[in-house]
């Protein structure tokens, strides 16, 4: 299965936000879209990425003052991103080790999705039982 594979399921829409952008913003961008974590988008592409435990943690450090800080200042300026012909397994792998559950999918330069960790999951779900059921088949026909 391929990140491409998954891309098909879920779509490729990709919740963005401005590095000059005020954390107040990060946080409805985070509540409208409803995710985990914001892709941190310039002018010359992805810049950063910025989940909420960046937020919590700051928050923890810095105090409501925050809120009108830049999402520069707490995003992730190192972006781990994977293609759409990348296996889910080895990005299920990178996730693991690496403890990030968001991996922005780049194609030729250009942002065209992200996965969580919850998609990895639901994929690796739907393709053990595509096995299970071709075993029991297998077993059945005798
Ligand atoms: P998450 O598990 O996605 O909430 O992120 C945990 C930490 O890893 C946060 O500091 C994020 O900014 C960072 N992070 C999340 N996704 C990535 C990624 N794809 N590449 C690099 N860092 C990331």
């Amino acid at each position: 299965m391929r990140i491409a594979d998954v891309l098909r399921t879920k779509g490729s829409a990709v919740a963005t936000i401005a590095p000059d952008a005020p954390v107040s913003d990060l946080l409805r961008t985070l509540a409208e879209h409803n995710v985990g974590a914001i892709v941190v988008v310039g002018p010359s592409g992805v810049v950063g990425i910025v989940s909420e435990r960046d937020v919590v943690r700051r928050l923890h450090e810095t105090g409501a003052g925050l809120l009108t800080s830049p999402v520069s200042s707490i995003m992730t300026a190192e972006v781990f991103t994977c293609t759409p012909s990348d296996t889910v397994d080895s990005l299920t792998v990178v996730m693991t080790e690496r403890r990030f559950r968001h991996v922005p999918v780049v194609a030729e330069g250009e942002l065209v999705g992200i996965v969580s960790i919850g998609d990895v999951v639901k994929s690796r779900i739907g393709q053990l039982e595509q096995n299970q059921d071709q075993l029991q088949a297998y077993i059945a026909q005798g």
